[in-house]
């Protein structure tokens, strides 16, 4: 048997999939790296909390957990997630997460709505519920290539309530959630479009946050 999973390492050689580097899944110095902080940022006047900075490493976990589902890189964002979570719900009270929608064709690529699946996880650990309220309004491109005002205009008005929802939860308290924060621009327009629909955003919170957001 030994040697069957030698031969295996031969052809198909296991490498870090934080650092590429041979060895384990993930090694122990990327490990470390992901190691739950405590990270409040702002948007305008909301508050987003969030547990690890954002670094290559971190990009490519996100990337691994994101884009080739492997199991062992999605439970580290999960983890992030309940840690960001825990930290909100001590100052506000537990609410539904309303996470923010992956383009339609991100979700095709990958067989899979990244962000929905990661909220329904955490929520059922934190015991509070999903709502899938936001929908895209209109075609928004790749944004990891466009800087802060490209970004701002792609996702102007971007985002609407889907029409199910229309009317029926006015004045409920919601958090937001996303994988990361970087310039603010997708958290500020999905607290927009959620506002004008007559719901209550409590707070946002992410896995990771991009290094100059950090206060
Ligand atoms: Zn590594």
């Amino acid at each position: 048997m030994e040697l069957i999973s030698d031969l295996k390492y031969l052809l198909f050689p296991i490498r870090c999939f934080g650092c590429r580097e041979l060895g384990y899944s993930i090694c122990s110095k990327c490990r470390r790296l992901w190691n739950p902080h405590r990270y409040q940022s702002r948007i305008f006047n909301l508050s987003v909390y969030s547990a690890i900075a954002y670094s290559p490493v971190a990009k490519n976990i996100l990337l691994a957990a994101k884009e080739q589902s492997i199991k062992s890189a999605d439970q580290l964002v999960r983890q992030a997630m309940r840690s960001s979570l825990l930290e909100l719900f001590q100052k506000y009270s537990s609410c539904a997460l309303v996470p923010i929608p992956s383009r339609l064709a991100s979700n095709r690529r990958r067989g899979r709505d990244f962000i929905n699946e990661l909220a329904i996880s955490v929520a059922k650990d934190m015991g509070v519920g999903v709502l899938p309220l936001l929908e895209h309004q209109r075609v928004i491109r790749d944004q990891s290539k466009l800087n802060i005002a490209g970004r701002r205009e792609n996702l102007a008005m971007a985002l609407s309530i889907k029409p199910e929802f229309l009317g029926n939860y006015s004045g409920e308290k919601v958090v937001i959630l996303d994988d990361l924060v970087t310039t603010g621009a997708t958290i500020n327009e999905a607290n927009r479009a959620l506002t004008r629909g007559g719901f209550k955003v409590q707070a946002a919170a992410t896995a990771c946050m991009a290094l100059r957001r950090r206060e």
